[in-house]
């Protein structure tokens, strides 16, 4: 370890004195005492450690402390474990060393941070458990949060000097879960920086090109906003107001967001002006009203679009944002969206729930906080919650924006935007969730699948007869109605299988059967399943009497080759097949004794074999097939050449796989282009679309290899596809 030189001393002193000074103002003599001392503790520790820009590693919890306080506005608490972040995990000094220093309450600010890192970083079952443990312990004090941003802000700040294969890690999770944990707490400032950092380091030469048009347009720009400024700042004054009027770009990050989602130019994103009205508020009348009057003013002056004014400051965001938007009509017909705010407001909106604190005098509402944490300590404290499956429900809920929607009584209840009146039942209560059995919206009947907006009101219809279904799975957004559905059908399920487990024993029992692994085989046949637990539902729910058992168990075990629909087997028969081995097998509508593969599906027109399984079956695998190239090697003696004849009643299962670029309509008119093959028919249908590309899969019932490919051909000729190819289809998905 290079030791550090005077001037790299002189530097971090320089750097420490900065800090305090920036402490000034809230800090007594005894709390600034108390910041030199965890400082002398951490530069101790960090003793001649660098870096991997070689500067000296005490820099950065100087550093991380900074931003807690000057740019997110945290206490001395918040520096004391900001300098000390780093300590316990990076050094010999021990989390009660801290504690008899520095107090419980800074140890347990060190410790959560200590926790906290590396578990957001990788996906596994142990840190998704670690990652619960963590959040359980820091949502008692969300400082550990918003520190731990504090130290990803400089971590990215100064990522030019970590390889570019780490550079790449660390953008890609601060995108993932920093930037929207940023967002979620109303860090907008913070979030919008992580987002350009992170662009910059997954899309550099993207980050350059929209940087560059910024710099060639801004002289543009700010000439258009002051021309529309001007009339409004007269008016304000003529008013009275302290004001400024910014008219700050977008971020990098939100252009090239727009730019890729939407596809259109640089341009296009661009002329979309925004300018922030940030006032004093006049100490007679409300806010809300200064706010309206200001409202007034700009749409005296400029023509409003009616439907994009968005009012967050009679009802706040979750988050805690405060303003109100709405859209004009600028000079030159170009539309512009003003933001208008107080100053409180807006220091809410750069700095969050830390803005909070700072005035929780002005505000007299409960603290919208307060009710995240309860709800992430309701997930928290569900033993039965898998970690893992809460991680992602977590991640929906970071991710998901939200509306807000009335109880009956009138009370305001914010969901995430695409929850149905069941995620709101569960929002009420998980009883009333459970025992939903309709609801009324704005007093009219639906059903619990119907997708809320906001603005709703909602009334749920509730019974005890009611159970849930597993199909509700399928219409519920919210994390906690997930979390509370599984646990309830992990309970039932564990119940119907208990009962099935000893309903089977009941019934070997009384036939005075041993439970040996032919009875199970038969039974994983008969139930089509290979999983212990899964039969054991099965037998419970089918509560299986002894006569099906017994036709079970006298059945002929027969291979795990599924029998093809529209093929009857014969019951029994006599009349093995006979082949000759000199002459291909001629196989057509009129051979009742052949059985798909289930492993390759072919159909009509594939080049296949057939595999004598039996004395009274013949099973058809492709040619390529890996099981038909092994039996060709160990049982020739069993395979057969065959050909098939062109089927036109029979039809088969092909499934093909299309890519593309997503545009309006290309669902409907890749289903129209199937539904015009006369020989097709579809049986599912799957398409996702993100980030502006489109894909899918479409199972349909095909004739044979022509029909198939024409559909293919034609499918390809489809606007927007890029892609369309055949794919195998396996056991597992049936
Ligand atoms: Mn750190």
């Amino acid at each position: 370890m290079k030791k550090f030189t005077v001037n790299e001393k002189k530097l971090i002193l320089r750097k420490f004195n900065e800090l305090l000074q920036l402490t000034e103002s809230f800090t007594t003599a005894e709390q600034r005492e108390l910041i030199r001392k965890a400082f002398n503790m951490a530069y101790e520790a960090h003793a001649n450690m660098r870096r991997k820009s070689g500067e000296p590693y005490i820099l950065h919890p100087i550093a991380v402390a900074k931003i807690a306080t000057h740019e997110i506005g945290l206490g001395t608490k918040s520096v004391l474990a900001s300098l000390l972040h780093d300590v316990v995990e990076d050094t010999d000094i021990s989390i009660e060393e801290i504690q008899h220093q520095f107090g419980e309450k800074i140890a347990s600010l060190v410790d959560g941070l200590t926790k906290i890192s590396g578990v957001f970083a990788n996906r596994s079952d142990l840190q998704a458990e670690n990652f619960r443990k963590v959040l359980m312990t820091m949502t008692g004090d969300l400082r550990v949060i918003i520190i731990k941003l504090a130290d990803r802000l400089h971590n990215m700040r100064t990522l030019d000097s970590m390889p570019p294969n780490k550079q790449l890690k660390i953008a890609g999770e601060t995108l993932f879960i920093y930037a929207p944990l940023a967002h979620r707490m109303g860090l907008y400032a913070i979030k919008q920086e992580l987002e350009d950092l992170c662009l910059k380091y997954l899309h550099p030469a993207e980050y350059d090109y929209i940087l560059q048009q910024i710099k060639e347009t801004e002289k543009g720009r700010l000439t258009y906003i002051n021309r529309f400024s001007l009339p409004i700042t007269n008016r304000l004054n003529e008013e009275g107001y302290e004001f400024e009027i910014s008219g700050r770009p977008k971020s990098i990050y939100s252009i090239w967001n727009k730019m890729e989602t939407k596809k259109v130019s640089f341009e296009e994103v661009f002329d979309l002006f925004a300018i922030r009205i940030i006032f004093e508020p006049k100490p007679n009348l409300t806010e809300k009203a200064q706010c309206w009057n200001i409202y007034s003013i700009v749409t005296d002056l400029y023509v409003p679009k009616y439907d994009r004014i968005r009012d967050w400051v009679s009802q706040p965001k979750a988050n805690g944002y405060e303003a109100l938007h709405a859209t004009v009509m600028g000079p030159g017909g170009k539309w512009v969206e003003v933001q208008i705010r107080t100053n409180r407001m807006n220091e809410i909106a750069e700095r969050g729930y830390a803005a909070h604190w700072k005035y929780k005098g002005a505000s007299h509402q409960e603290s919208e906080l307060d009710r995240w944490i309860k709800q992430i300590r309701e997930m928290l404290e569900d033993p039965k919650s898998d970690a893992l499956e809460f991680l992602d429900d977590f991640k929906l809920n970071l991710f998901t924006s939200e509306i807000m929607v009335f109880t009956p009584k009138g009370e305001i209840i914010t969901l995430p935007s695409a929850s149905t009146a069941l995620d709101f039942a569960f929002y009420i209560h998980s009883e009333i969730g459970l025992h939903a059995i309709g609801a009324k919206v704005n007093h009219k009947l639906v059903g619990l699948n119907h997708p809320l907006q906001g603005g709703d009101q909602i009334e749920i219809l509730t019974s005890q007869k009611q159970m849930p279904e597993l199909h509700w799975l399928d219409f519920v957004t919210s994390a906690k109605a997930k979390a509370k559905l599984k646990s309830s059908f992990r309970d039932k399920r564990r119940m119907i299988m208990n009962e099935g487990k000893a309903h089977l024993e009941y019934l070997l029992m009384d036939l005075d059967m041993q439970p040996n692994s032919t009875v199970f085989r038969k039974l994983y046949n008969h139930y089509k399943t290979r999983n212990k637990e899964e039969l054991y539902f099965r037998i419970g729910e089918d509560k299986l009497d002894q006569e099906t058992f017994k036709k079970i168990q006298k059945k002929r075990s027969r291979s795990k080759y599924i029998k093809f629909w529209g093929i009857e087997h014969p019951e029994s028969t006599n009349a093995a097949l006979m082949f000759d081995k000199s002459k291909p097998l001629v196989v057509d509508d009129n051979s009742k004794n052949y059985t798909i593969a289930h492993c390759c599906n072919p159909i009509p027109g594939d080049d296949v074999i057939g595999y004598k399984a039996d004395e009274e079956e013949l099973i058809i695998h492709k040619t390529s097939c890996p099981t038909a190239i092994r039996l060709n090697s160990s049982e020739s003696q069993n395979v057969v050449k065959v050909e098939w004849t062109t089927h036109r009643i029979l039809a088969f299962l092909g499934r093909i796989s299309l890519k593309g670029i997503d545009d309006i309509g290309i669902v409907n008119n890749c289903t129209t282009v199937i539904s015009k093959e006369l020989n097709v028919n579809m049986r599912a249908i799957g398409f996702e679309s993100h980030d502006g590309i489109f894909e899918g899969t479409i199972d349909v019932y095909v004739h044979n290899t022509n029909d198939l490919n024409n559909l293919i051909m034609n499918l390809s000729k489809v606007k927007g596809i890029t892609q369309v190819s055949r794919m195998e289809i396996s056991d597992h998905d049936f």
